[in-house]
Order: C-alpha cells, then structure tokens, then sequence
C-alpha cells in the first residue's frame, strides 16, 4: 500500500489518526450502493432471493410442460397417493433435513466475523443464475450439450480478458479469449499445458521438414530456413511468432505438396510433437535441449509444483526466485536466475508471476518482471509469461475505466490513503503485456464454486490443442478469427476438463452484466475491500498501544490490496518457538472446529507462516527485533524439542466481506475485532 521507499516504519503515521475516522466514514457512504448486490449477513434481501427463485422455478416447470405438452405425463396424478411414494417422500424430507441440519456447521463466510479464508457473502447475480441453472443442466463440454450457456461461457472469457487489457476484437488479431475451469488450480496446468504445446511445436515443425523432402523457406518470424535453426532458437520464439509460423509454414507446404502431400507433412509434424513423443523421447530426439524450467516466485501456489508433476515435467524443474522484504518476486534474483538460464541454454517454459498471493495477498512486480522478460527476449532467451491472478485478478476491474483504458493512479490515490502503491499499479497495468492469466471467479468475484478461469492473450493458442492435429484450412477461409471462435464451441477439444456446469458460466456471465467488470462497476466492492484492509492497516499504531503492555505486534509486510497478517508475540518472551505456541493458541479461538458448533466463534481468521528460508537474514532480524525475539532462537532445522522455530506464526486476515465498515454503536466490524483480540490476548496471558 505504502510506495516502496516508505515501507519500514509505518507507525510513524500515527499523527494521522485523528482524521482518520472521518477519512473511511466519508468513503463509507458509498457503501449503500452494494447493498443490494449481496443476500447480506443477515440474508436481508432474501426476498429478492426468494421472489426471484420461486418466479424462474415455476418458469422452468412450465418450460417442461411446453415441450411436447400432447404427452401423457409418465408419473400419474394419482401417484402421490400410494403408500411408497409417500413413504420415498418422507424419507427424502428425513434425509434432507438431516443435511439441512448438518450444512449449519458451515464456514459462515456471509459475515463479517469472518475474516479467514478468500471467501465471503455471494452475490445474488450470481447465486440466482447459478440455482436457475442448475435445473436446465446444461453440460458446456460442447455446444450442442449446452446451447444457451456456452456462448456464455465464451463471453466470460472476454469479460475478463477486456478487464485484463487483453484485445477483444474477434475481426483483428490477435484476439484473446478465455473460459472458465473449476478453480485456479486447474487453469494453473492448463496455462502449463498449453505453453508446452506452443513452445515445443517449432522443433517438430522443423523435424518434419527435416524428413520431409521440401524444405520450408524464411517465413513468418524467421530470416532464414526453419531446418537452418538450432532447437536452442526455436524453443525461444514467442508465443504470436509460433502462431503466425505455424499458420505459414502449413499454408505454403499445402501449397508446394497438393493435398496428398501435405497431409503426410502434417502426420510428420503430429509424430514429432511433444505430445506424441512424451518428454522422455521429446527430448532424447533433441538431445542439444535440456528439459524446461518454470519460474515461479517462492510465494506461488502448491498448485504449481503439481502441475509439474501432473505433467510430467517434474518437480524439480520448478525453480523458486526468492521474494523481497514485501514478499513481492525480487527482480534482481529473477535476473539472475535468467541469466543463469541464458548461460546454460536452459529453456524457460513459463515465467510465473502472482497477483496477489494465497498467503500474504503480496502483488509480483509484473511491470518490471515484463521489461526484464523483454530484456532477455532480446538476448535470445524468451520466457512466456503467465500470470496466477487465481487471488487477486479481479482486482484488475478497480484499474480498468468504463469503456476500456487505465485508470489514473493520481486518481486512484485520491480515493485511498496508500492504495496502490506504484508497483501494484504497474503491475496490473502490465496485464495486457502478458501471455495468459488464471482468476479466480470464485474467490474475488463472489460467485458459488466451482469456478476458476483461464484467459489467453492470443486465441491461436487452440490451433496447437487440438486432439486431431488442427486442420490449416481455415487460412483459406474468409475470416480466419470466425473459424477459431466457431472451433471454441467445441471448447472440450481445447481445454483439460470435459463435462463441465454450464451453470457456473451462467452465474459468471450474469455477475459480470449487472456489475461489469470495471472501476465503477465490479470494481466498487473490491475499493470497499480495499478501504477496509487501510483501516486495519491504520488502526494499527492505536491498537499497538493499547495492547502494547501484553504484546508486542507488527504487520510483517505493507498490504498490497485487502489481506494483512498480523505477528504477535507475548512481552516477557524472547523464544520464537514460544512465540508460535501463544500464536497458535490465539488461533484456537478464531479456527472453524468442525466439533463445535460455529456461533460459538466471536470472529474467524486463519493462518499461515512465515518460513525463515523465504526472508532475508536481515530482514529475518529486523522483523525478530520488532517482535522482541532473540534471533538466535530461530532455528532452520527445528529439533522436536524446540519445535516450531523455522517459521513466524502469523494470523492472517482476508478483509473481502463488503460490510467490514458497518457501525453500531460507534464500532465497526474491524474495531469489533480487534476489541476481541485484545480480550483473547489478555485472556490467555492474565489467565
Ligand atoms: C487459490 C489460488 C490458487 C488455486 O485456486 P483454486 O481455485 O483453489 O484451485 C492458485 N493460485 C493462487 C495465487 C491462489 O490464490
């Protein structure tokens, strides 16, 4: 939040304080505008709720009636009558009472006492979409599974590449496109998977016509022969000039071969691929390659080292850049790393940037890592870019203006006290520079799970998805951008997943149309969030003080956007391991105990740690100072004895919940909170 060059000392804000009320009750007021877009904490739009639901229940039911209405109906009117229809009946209300029951030991993410996991209260859009869905069922593997939620789907894709700055003109190109996945998880593999397909495609191409006898000219990107190139160079072309050579290099072989011809090109060039070979003889044929790398920085997701093992690239290819005091991705480690690659003509799959990651909410410093990525590009060394905005992608909608074009940062400043610093706002306003991007609707868009989506800044990307090797054809058709979007409504050909909800499309598609995807739209819950995390943030230096004869606290890093972590440690103790236990045993307070019933939780937070291997040395003393801790006590290797001393505890507070500001009494839910864990605090050190 706070620029880079003042992020030690953020309790020397204190002086602010008195205005500071004032401040966020002023940007409060606009609050009223969200409050019809959520059910509520209290379900206070229920009746929207159940109006609306009960009106397209009974139009579904009538929807059923209408087709074919000279049809007996098979389940009779006298059948609710009988014995076993009455006793299935009262068994299923049994049955679903007990579930019903049950459900009530759910995460109470609706409320405002809860401020643990990236989860919060849905928005009616996309909740009622998503139920009204679900009765029709469709299936969005394929058009014809899914007539009226596909095209929706696809236009979700737009919607976010647009909020993104990708370019959405279908008559130009590139143009981008984007569908949705169960979650960041899956998107992650498939921004992997299709990186691969891309990347390794030259060097088949090039094999082919190695063994094929026509030998494929200068053409698309390339100065000389394609077989002129060694696999070092061909694995380093981006992304737009593997597309366009592809598009070449098959339309002038159909032209030189006839059909007949180029149809054993196109086999030679299936058997070559790195899908057909699998890594192992992939690379034993290019034997010059060693195996590729993906750079994430040491902040990223679990989900990336599964994707290296669920796709065979193995794990151990997966190298970390370390991240710097605000636990952003530290360019010049990233440079280095690079470097380190150039050297040893190690190709670089995909360089992973995180846009606000799962633990820290830290945005990577995208505009720097493109330039850098750039620099490289130059020297020969091209690293495809994909962004895990799984977290805080929809963030991008707070920067995105009505209409298309950035937001001002001076104009933002003026809404915010820190917000955004200068990296974030470079960073996102990089997007449009990158090459595919994974977001999360299910997370800061507020609609139900399972969706996740994948974006991609290029749609040719499909043309090297496909099962069947893709016919080039379509070069010769008009319009060459119709064909890939025609070729979408097959979008299960294209992605890692196969039946998938047409209801999550619908409840994306309508979210995004009733609040579109840009500052004045969407972007006013996420300013919401934001304006909440800066009252925490600047409740701070007060609440310090007043805890401040118990504990000493910190804020281990500025927040980027609406997640901050607090450290605590007891005043008397100088032991890190020590520190952690009273740290956990806070925790126990504010955990979801699936043994207890939840109104017995005053306020849910969650947790994570701070690995000593990710800090600095420095930085690991500075912030042991800030604590009182002995540095000494912390331990790389922790014996059971010591236990729990290679990490700092931290609680961590995603702020999402649009209605943290809310007042009674003078208090909002932020005051609330803290008033709560100052109790649990001296609770558990005055006994
Ligand atoms: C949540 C998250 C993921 C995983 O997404 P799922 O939807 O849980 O599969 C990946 N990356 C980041 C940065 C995340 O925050």
């Amino acid at each position: 939040m706070l620029g880079p060059a003042r992020n030690v000392c953020v309790w020397r804000f204190t002086w602010r304080r008195p205005s500071l009320r004032l401040f966020h009750r002023k940007c409060h007021m606009s609050i009223e505008e969200l409050h019809p877009w959520f059910l509520g904490a209290y379900a206070e739009n229920h009746d929207v709720l159940e109006d609306l639901l009960t009106e397209f229940l009974a139009d579904h039911v009538y929807w059923r009636r209408n087709f074919h209405p000279e049809c007996r109906p098979p389940v009779p009117t006298s059948a609710q009558y009988r014995d076993d229809y009455i006793e299935f009946v009262a068994e299923l209300k049994q049955e679903l009472f007990q579930l019903s029951a049950d459900l009530k030991r759910s995460v109470p993410w609706f409320s405002p006492r809860y401020v643990g996991h990236m989860s919060s209260d849905l928005l009616l859009p996309g909740l009622i979409a998503r139920v009204m869905t679900t009765l029709y069922n469709p299936n969005n593997v394929s058009e014809d599974a899914s007539p009226a939620t596909l095209e929706k789907e696809l236009e979700v894709g737009m919607q976010l590449a647009e909020m993104f700055g990708y370019p959405i003109d279908e008559s130009a190109e590139p143009c981008a496109y984007g569908h949705l996945t169960s979650g960041g998880t899956v998107a992650n593999y498939e921004g992997l998977r299709n990186l691969i397909a891309l990347e390794m495609y030259p060097m088949a191409l090039a094999q082919a016509s190695r063994e094929f006898d026509g030998e494929l000219g200068p053409m698309g990107p390339l100065v000389k022969r394609l077989t002129e190139y060694s696999d070092w160079e061909l694995v380093n072309l981006g992304v737009d000039d593997i597309i366009a050579l592809r598009r070449e290099a098959l339309g002038s072989a159909r032209e030189l071969h006839g059909p007949a011809g180029f149809e054993r090109f196109r086999k030679a060039i299936k058997a070559a691929r790195f899908e057909a070979l699998g890594a192992v003889d992939f690379f034993r044929t290019h034997s010059e390659l060693k195996p590729p790398v993906v750079l994430v920085p040491s902040t990223a997701h679990y989900s990336w080292e599964k994707a290296m093992k669920v796709l065979g690239l193995g794990a151990q290819h997966l190298l970390e850049v370390g991240v710097d005091r605000n636990m952003r991705m530290d360019v010049a480690q990233l440079r280095t790393v690079l470097e380190q690659c150039l050297d040893q003509k190690v190709p670089v799959l995909a360089l992973v940037g995180v846009l606000g990651n799962t633990e820290f909410g830290t945005v990577d410093p995208i505009g720097e890592l493109m330039n850098v990525r750039d620099e490289f590009s130059e020297r020969g060394l091209h690293a495809p870019v994909h962004i895990d905005a799984a977290w805080g992608g929809y963030l991008a909608s707070v920067f995105r203006a009505e209409g298309g074009g950035l937001v001002g940062r001076d104009m933002l400043k003026k809404k915010f006290h820190y917000f955004p610093s200068q990296t974030v706002y470079e960073a996102f306003a990089a997007l449009g520079r990158t090459d595919s991007i994974t977001v999360d609707p299910h997370k800061l868009g507020y609609v139900p799970y399972p969706a996740g989506a994948y974006v991609a800044r290029n749609r040719g990307m499909i043309e090297f998805l496909t099962q069947e090797a893709a016919y080039v054809f379509d070069i010769e058709e008009e319009s060459h951008q119709r064909s890939l979007a025609d070729k979408l409504r097959h979008l299960g050909q294209y992605i890692l997943e196969g039946s998938k909800p047409g209801s999550a499309a619908a409840s994306a598609y309508v979210t995004h149309r009733v609040l579109p995807l840009h500052h004045d739209g969407f972007g006013r819950i996420l300013q919401q969030t934001i304006r909440s995390c800066e009252y925490f943030y600047d409740a701070m230096p007060e609440f310090k003080e007043r805890v401040g004869d118990l504990v000493n606290l910190t804020i281990p890093f500025e927040p980027d956007s609406n997640l901050v972590c607090l450290a605590i440690n007891p005043r008397a103790n100088d032991s890190l391991a020590r520190m952690n236990c009273f740290g956990r045993r806070l925790f126990e307070h504010m955990k979801i105990d699936p043994k207890q019933p939840i109104q017995q939780r005053e306020f849910v937070a969650s947790y994570t740690s701070l690995l000593a291997e990710r800090v600095s040395d420095e930085r690991a003393a500075e912030l042991l100072g800030e604590l009182g801790i002995d540095p000494a006590s912390l331990t790389p290797n922790p014996s059971d004895a010591e236990g729990q001393a290679d990490h700092v505890f931290l609680i961590r507070n995603t702020l999402m919940n649009p209605w943290l500001l809310h007042e009674q009494n003078g208090k909002n839910y932020i005051d609330l909170y803290l008033d709560y864990l100052e109790r649990i605090i001296r609770q558990e050190l005055e006994g």
